[in-house]
């Protein structure tokens, strides 16, 4: 097989502004040779299993030369790799995109290049800033605010003159002498200037000032790399616009413990509405130790008159293991069907089943109320993981049923990113921890410290998502700032996040 390169832009941050075309090569490489800015919500969607080389090290500390990567990209081509050469932003703007490409046609390499979002373009946008605006800026000019050798240099004097926006990448460091630089050659000193750092993301960071004040205003601010400055009055209209930095989350760190295979529909959620989120897979679901008790339920269907689910995994285990036998939703059908929480019960209606019972409560015992006491002949179903509770079970049976429980999966502690998280809590940084089950609580603390876990519910706000969740967590000492989910859903779960932190303005955070 022929080799090929392809140049790609990975966009500015946000892995939301990942091109389609860039997330299919990814997702489709042999290798990808990828740069310090590269996020890692982005490398995340780099086939497993495809060769990852890391050429850059921010502040150029261990980069590999220009001339290795080259050669890096020329040899992995013609051993017959796709090879992918991931960079931030746009390739082709201050990417040494161009460079590469040169080095390949002269190679005889097949390339193509996939153009990103330019951290130019986008930074400013995240920042409520147009680029261009009829009444301001007629036009933009993107200037590299570091000089390197064997570049052609700023025309200054051109650039001072610009009545139009103008966009510095790579100048943090340098923003007092390009500000001083700008007035020396003509520019007023009250002209505008903003300065993005991490943009995109959501610890991005505006500083607003003039040239003539801009520089000790970012020293305070500490802002970090990357970062582009926009020069013009186009800034002006950040005030009006700054529809990123002012959503509800934004600036807060909220550590989701969920099983990995769950995480993502709160996750997003939380993120759209600004937050950074660290997903913490103190649980994960793996397949129970074995079939037996689910199969000899599947086998014996008809001859229960309920089956309940406590949640989502339970109810897919189940209908992986009709299909295994040959069977669908029908072979339900004549019985009734309970499902506890709203994500439960919408995991059984995709699956063709209208549940008969979801209660009110998030709550494996809130089924009880709605069955009567005497419940002598009855066969019930109820699924769920090997480590659930015991009261339904025992109630059940006390009432007179024949209760035969199938264990659908069993969850076990993960050990991943906790050394991360550790060192998140340590620094004061987590603003709050969401709960979504009893065995979340319980893996999750008791991966932590006694001095974590006192700093945790003395500072931090936990959310949970029912009375249980709760009850677990008090079961670890008394909550300072502990609220629960008005429903049983991620969703209702978000809200109360949200509902939180939406009066409060988050402090100042490096
Ligand atoms: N090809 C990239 C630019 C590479 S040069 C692009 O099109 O965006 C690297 C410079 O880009 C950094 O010094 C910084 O000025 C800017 N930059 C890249 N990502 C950024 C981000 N998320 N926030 C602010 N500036 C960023």
């Amino acid at each position: 097989m022929k080799g090929i390169v392809y140049l790609v832009g990975a966009g500015p941050g946000d892995p939301g502004l990942l091109t389609v075309r860039a997330r299919d090569l990814l997702a489709t490489a042999d290798v990808v040779v990828i740069d310090a800015l590269v996020s890692s919500e982005i490398a995340a969607q780099i086939r497993p299993g495809a060769r990852v080389v890391n050429v850059g090290k921010r502040a150029s500390s261990h980069t590999l030369p220009q001339q290795q990567i080259n050669q890096l990209l020329i040899d992995e081509a013609k051993a017959g790799r796709r090879v992918v050469r991931l960079k931030g932003g746009d390739p082709f703007v201050f990417g040494r995109g161009g460079e590469e490409a040169e080095e390949l046609a002269a190679a005889g390499i097949p390339f193509e290049v996939v153009p990103g979002i330019s951290s130019a373009i986008a930074g400013p946008a995240y920042a409520g800033i147009p680029v261009t605006h009829r009444a301001h800026a007629t036009s933009l000019t993107i200037v590299t605010g570091h000089e390197s050798e064997g570049s052609t240099g700023v025309n200054w004097p051109f650039v001072a003159k610009s009545n139009g926006t103008l966009v510095f990448l790579m100048g943090l460091s340098q923003i007092g002498s390009i500000s001083a630089s700008l007035i020396e050659h003509g520019m007023a000193p009250s002209t505008k200037i903003a300065v993005i750092s991490r943009a995109t993301t959501a610890r991005q960071q505006t500083v607003i000032g003039t040239l003539k004040t801009i520089e000790p205003l970012v020293k305070d601010a500490t802002l970090e790399a990357p970062a582009l400055i926009v020069v013009g009055s186009v800034v002006g209209l950040h005030e009006t616009i700054n529809w990123h930095e002012s959503k509800p989350l934004f600036g807060r760190t909220i550590v989701v413990t969920r099983a990995r295979e769950q995480a993502s529909e709160l996750a997003r959620l939380l993120e759209e509405a600004g937050a950074r989120v660290v997903q913490f897979p103190a649980i994960e679901i793996v397949p129970p130790e074995s079939w037996k008790s689910l199969d000899a339920i599947v086998e014996a269907l008809p001859s229960y008159q309920w089956i309940l689910f406590t949640s989502t995994n339970g109810v897919r285990a189940l209908f992986e293991r009709l299909a295994e036998k040959g069977k669908d939703a029908r072979a339900l059908s004549g019985v009734r069907v309970g499902a506890v929480g709203e994500t439960t019960a919408s995991e059984l209606r995709q699956n063709g089943i209208r549940p008969d019972l979801v209660p009110e409560k998030f709550q494996t015992t809130a089924l009880l109320s709605h069955f009567a006491q005497d419940q002598s002949g009855a066969r019930i179903a109820l699924i769920r993981a090997a480590e659930g509770r015991e009261e339904l079970i025992d109630e059940l049976r006390h009432r007179g049923a024949v209760v035969d429980l199938g264990i659908a999966y069993q969850t076990r502690a993960s050990e991943t990113r906790i050394d991360e998280l550790r060192s998140l809590i340590e620094a004061g940084t987590v603003d709050a921890v969401t709960f979504t089950s009893s065995s979340t609580v319980q893996h999750f603390f008791d991966k932590l410290s006694a001095e974590e876990r006192r700093q945790l519910l003395e500072s931090t706000l936990l959310v949970s998502i029912g009375p249980s969740t709760s009850q677990t967590l008090r079961g670890y000492g008394w909550p300072a700032r502990l609220v629960e989910a008005a429903q049983a859903t991620v969703a209702s779960l978000n809200d109360a996040v949200v509902e939180q932190f939406a009066a409060v303005v988050p402090t100042a955070r490096k």
